[in-house]
């Protein structure tokens, strides 16, 4: 079967869910047996998201080819469980810069290079490249932003380019909204014919149209919005309001997004659509047996996008457990020796969550002495982990100077340091460890134990390292790192095995846990969580 491409453009507001309808769509196609694969395209000028601060687009999802990406790249890894690369995220900055470099090489040979047609080829290259791979029969490629936007331009213009070169291999969903008024009583279908239009000037005529309602979308609504935008009411698809986004291929399923699309393509409707599994997950999820209380601490906690991913993980975590996660958000800047029995009262487990840099550095090292010194359970991740083997070389060890080089550069105890070959790069972008690397595990380890394997993989994101010059002293006064890099030595996991549950990981793990495979490592956190008894 020739590849078909469908696109995904928004209308009328932001935030209105593109990724999780692209990811919805995704999983519906995945059920019935297709070959997908999800893209997005961001109109912003970063080359990638690596640099910006999460306050600006949410966190920064990794794949395991070590791209820096959107954190959509995440939603559709969840839905769907197929990774993503480098190649599912692509940015203005990338195409301009790849076309700039093109320029200067001589490519153009003279030519006046321009947005018509080496900008939109550039971005046309992009989207086919996932479908020559002849290992999709759909790519669903997600166009950030808001039809109508300047920096959106381009990729629609590619958009209409492909649906005319493509022809029945091409589809174009459009997301919009549909606001209510309350005081008229109606459903407003206004600003999505304005969208439509919008996008109908730049030559782009949708096919389908998934509206975001807050009430339910009446016949007469659905043949009005069909009316206006040149398309039948049945390809007009209600998306209301869910408890959950994980709910939303349920109800795209029975909107019936998929057969739609299928239609619209051209493919036969075969297969029955199996999403046994996800109902059960979902069944799980909706119907907990118990509950915890765990402390995510992190400086980014008014902005839980931001933890994107360790959300997502613990939800998959506890509804594997049929046990509700509830996580307080604890802003490492706010905690302080006089209020942390306070801020730490009632969890039964305690995240520090991965970072830069200095802000709430301190606090975060106070909140492992307190998991630590209280027995409770505990997960770090990356910066949290560093957090453990500094709190663990000052409190222990008695090392009182002890820190990562990142935040004392001149500490006499760097317990975290910078590799040689790391300290070469001096820009920030694109210079860490990154993406996935293999991992060795001690067989007599708690990491063994959860994950059932001696050689695991996972994906890193950072610049700095547990230095092994300290190795032995830390043996010795009971860190063990338990989780080694077979190629480079570097330390991986440190557990204590004095504890009931004392884990710092220098990877990801909240990259890698999907809906249909929730990660070992937060199911065991999760696991240790509700079994925690206060000694107090
Ligand atoms: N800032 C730390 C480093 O670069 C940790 C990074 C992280 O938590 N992702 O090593």
């Amino acid at each position: 079967m020739a590849t078909n491409y469908i696109f995904v453009t928004g209308g009328v507001a932001s935030s209105l869910g593109k990724g999780i309808i692209a990811a919805s769509l995704a999983r519906l196609l995945k059920a019935r047996g297709y070959s997908v694969t999800n893209q997005k395209l961001d109109p912003y000028i970063n080359i990638d998201p690596g640099t910006l601060n999460p306050y600006e687009h949410g966190e920064c999802y990794v794949t395991e080819d070590g791209a820096e990406t959107d954190l959509d790249l995440g939603h559709y890894e969840r839905f769907t469980g197929v990774a993503t690369s480098q190649a599912n995220n692509v940015t203005t900055g990338r195409i301009y810069k790849n076309v700039i470099e093109k320029e200067r090489r001589g490519d153009f040979l003279g030519k006046t290079v321009q947005v018509i047609p080496h900008i939109t080829n550039e971005i046309k290259d992009r989207i086919t490249a996932l479908g020559n791979t002849g290992k999709y029969e759909f790519v669903i490629t997600e166009i950030g932003g808001t039809v109508g936007d300047i920096e959106s331009y381009p990729f629609v213009e590619a958009v209409r380019q492909l649906k005319w070169a493509l022809g029945s291999n091409c589809i174009v969903i459009h997301l919009t909204y549909i606001p209510y008024l309350a005081a008229a009583g109606e459903l407003k279908t206004k600003p999505t014919q304005h969208s439509v239009k919008a996008l109908q000037q730049q030559g782009v005529q949708p096919d389908i149209i998934v509206c975001r309602t807050e009430q339910p979308l009446t016949r007469s609504v659905r043949d009005k919005i069909g009316l206006f935008c040149n398309i039948t009411g049945d390809c007009v698809i209600e998306d209301g309001d869910v408890s959950s986004i994980y709910e939303v291929p349920i109800k795209m399923r029975d909107e019936k997004l998929d057969v739609q699309v299928l239609k619209k393509l051209g493919v036969p409707v075969k297969n029955e659509i199996d999403l046994t599994k996800w109902e059960a997950f979902l069944y799980r999820l909706h119907n907990p047996e118990k509950e915890v209380n765990i402390g995510l601490v992190g400086k980014y906690v008014e902005l839980p996008d931001a933890y994107k991913s360790i959300n997502e993980a613990f939800i998959h975590a506890g509804a594997e457990l049929r046990c509700k996660v509830k996580l307080r958000y604890i802003n490492s800047e706010q905690l302080s020796e006089e209020n942390l029995e306070e801020q730490m009262s009632g969890l039964t487990g305690i995240l520090v969550a991965p970072g830069f840099g200095t802000r709430g550095i301190e606090c975060k090292i106070l909140a492992v002495r307190y998991a630590r010194e209280n027995k409770i359970p505990f997960l770090g991740i990356c910066l949290g982990m560093q957090c453990a083997v500094v709190e663990f070389a000052r409190n222990v060890l008695g090392y009182a100077d002890a820190h990562s080089v990142e935040i004392a550069p001149t500490t006499t105890h760097p317990v975290i340091n910078m590799m040689e070959e790391q300290k070469a790069i001096s820009n920030m972008g694109g210079t860490m460890r990154l993406g996935a690397y293999p991992c060795h595990l001690k067989k007599d380890s708690r990491a063994y134990e959860i994950y059932g394997s001696e050689q695991i993989s996972e994906r890193h994101r950072h610049r700095y390292e547990f230095n092994n010059n300290y190795l032995e002293a830390f043996k010795a006064a009971g860190m063990t790192p338990t989780g080694i890099n077979p190629d480079t030595g570097l330390v991986e996991i440190v557990e204590i095995a004095d504890h009931p549950f004392f884990i710092g990981a220098q990877f990801h793990p909240e990259y890698k846990s999907t809906v249909m495979k929730p990660h070992p490592l937060f199911i065991a956190f999760v696991n240790a969580a509700m079994s925690f008894r206060s000694g107090k």
